[in-house]
């Protein structure tokens, strides 16, 4: 009765990928639950859609954080 739980006490959430500076997953430690930053800073409940654009952004933010270091 994990989700009863959750009802009455709320989700948990920990996160459990960092996407961009200011995106991240989150996933509720008791019911597994899957939320993720959405474009207005609120937490949405993780969908395949949003995950698709997750991971979308985390590869053009890699790709720019990568372009960004300095050549040595
Ligand atoms: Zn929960």
């Amino acid at each position: 009765m994990k989700k009863v739980f959750c009802n009455i006490f709320g989700h948990r959430y920990s996160v459990s990928k960092k996407v961009t500076q200011h995106i991240k997953e989150y996933e509720c430690i008791h019911c597994g639950r899957e939320v993720t930053t959405d474009v207005n800073g609120n937490l949405s409940a993780l969908t395949p859609e949003l995950q698709e654009i997750n991971r979308t952004l985390e590869n053009l933010f890699k790709k720019r954080h990568r372009a960004a270091e300095p050549v040595a």
